[in-house]
């Protein structure tokens, strides 16, 4: 195909193949990349349970006892009955020596200062009846201090909550954003693969379709636009093959159909395919009792022409008659050379009178044209023909009986039409 050389063409597997390669490398990095947020978001979850909520509950203990120091201090301070602070100073050791008091490094070390301030100040109020209005400003410090612990506890819990549910809330924002750009490729992918799949298979598939249901040997062969895909180019040319083939082949058949039903020489039909049409010809007017006649026509003496021209001269003679039966026979009536030097004739729709006259015509036209050989000399020639009207007879009755009417046209002198006697 001159109209694509030099052109680049693509195979369409190789245009599917880097589409699909390169969305699937695009799908295993989002799908890592989910995998990656989820187990993130997995890992912020399991911390939250297993550490951050069991140490917000022990730090909410913590804050509780450390409130309740304070409280007790307060009691202690409370110039109630020398019992009242006693019982004060003992919840205080009490809850000082709490577990959850003494696993939290700040607020083990702030109790025990308060109970040891207490316990001091205790001693010293045994022995100084204003002791305990003296050790209250130092003791407002200490309370101060467990209330600034309190509120550090407290924050401090909140804070590893916050931090975790901010660590999930962003892996979740990343999952999400992960998913959109999943969706956003899934679509690009269908997308572009309809765009593909329409542009360089649906469109020309379609093309070829058209072409093909148009193919038609007596039409030129398909052209098709120019096409950068081999599959599609390969496509196109195997039509053009094939219509090329089908042309050869539709020639061959022709050929065929001139060798099984034409005589080579005269181009008249053959014996074989006159019996079959005029057999059709017999049928149709015996059906519709239309007349139909049929002749055999010999040339006379056509064995001296042979001996005195020679055989091609013969042959000159023999196609020059057939030319003339072509000319005055009518389109409808059918002729074949019946072998040698005799033709066989069927005239559908005329009477006995009619086809008489129609060979008399032949007759009197063959004995006064001079044929001319190919040496330049003239040849004059001359035939007999005898009709019958087939009526209600067999091709070969009918056949039959005209060649004998045409044995009597040559007993009779030759040259010559002669009608069989009904
Ligand atoms: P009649 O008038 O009685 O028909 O005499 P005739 O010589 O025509 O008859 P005959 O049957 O004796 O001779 C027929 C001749 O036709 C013999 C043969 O050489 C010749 N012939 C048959 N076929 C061909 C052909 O294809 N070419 C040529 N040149 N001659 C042929
Ligand atoms: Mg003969
Ligand atoms: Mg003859």
């Amino acid at each position: 195909m001159t109209r694509s050389m030099g052109l680049h063409r693509l195979r369409i597997s190789h245009a599917f193949a880097l589409l699909v390669t390169s969305f699937t490398v695009l799908f295993v990095a989002v799908a890592v990349l989910l995998w990656h947020d989820q187990q993130q978001a997995h890992a912020a979850t399991e911390r939250l349970l297993q550490q951050t909520l069991p140490e917000i509950v022990r730090n909410r203990q913590v804050v509780r006892n450390l409130e309740k120091i304070r409280q007790e201090g307060e009691r202690f301070f409370a110039l109630g009955s020398p019992q009242e602070s006693q019982q004060a100073l003992f919840v205080v050791m009490v809850v000082a020596n709490h577990p959850s008091i003494r696993e939290h490094d700040h607020a083990a070390g702030l109790a025990q200062e308060v109970e040891h301030f207490l316990s001091q100040a205790s001693l010293q109020a045994q022995q100084e009846p204003h002791g305990l209005k003296s050790s209250y400003p130092a003791w407002h410090a200490l309370s101060q201090r467990l209330s600034l612990l309190v509120d550090d506890v407290s924050v401090h819990g909140v804070k590893l909550a916050s931090a975790d549910l901010g660590h999930m809330s962003q892996s979740m924002q990343t999952v999400r954003t992960a998913l959109v750009v999943a969706l956003v490729l899934v679509g690009a992918f269908l997308l572009l693969l309809s765009l593909m799949l329409s542009r360089f298979l649906i469109i020309p598939l379609q093309r070829i379709d058209r072409k093909l249901s148009t193919l038609r040997v007596d039409q030129p062969a398909p052209i098709y636009p120019t096409t950068r895909l081999v599959e599609v180019h390969s496509i196109e040319e195997a039509t053009q093959r094939l219509h090329s083939s089908l042309q050869e082949l539709e020639h061959a058949r022709h050929q065929l159909e001139t060798l099984a039903h034409f005589d080579a020489m005269t181009g008249l039909y053959n014996r074989h395919h006159f019996m079959e049409r005029a057999t059709v010809e017999l049928q149709r007017a015996q059906r519709y009792a239309h007349p139909i006649c049929v002749g055999m026509a010999d040339l006379d003496h056509f064995k001296a022409v042979n001996d005195n021209h020679g055989h091609a001269a013969g042959d000159v003679a023999l196609k020059h008659f057939a030319q003339l039966l072509r000319e005055t026979l009518r389109q409808t009536d059918l002729v074949c050379r019946y072998g040698g030097e005799e033709f066989a004739f069927v005239c559908p729709e005329s009477s006995l009178d009619e086809a008489r006259a129609m060979a008399e015509r032949v007759c009197q036209c063959f004995a006064s044209q001079a044929i001319e050989l190919p040496d330049g000399t003239r040849l004059q020639a001359t035939v007999s023909i005898g009709i019958a009207s087939v009526d209600r007879r067999t091709l070969e009755q009918a056949l039959s009986q005209a060649d004998e009417a045409l044995y009597q046209a040559k007993r009779a002198g030759r040259n010559r039409v002669v009608p069989a006697r009904t």
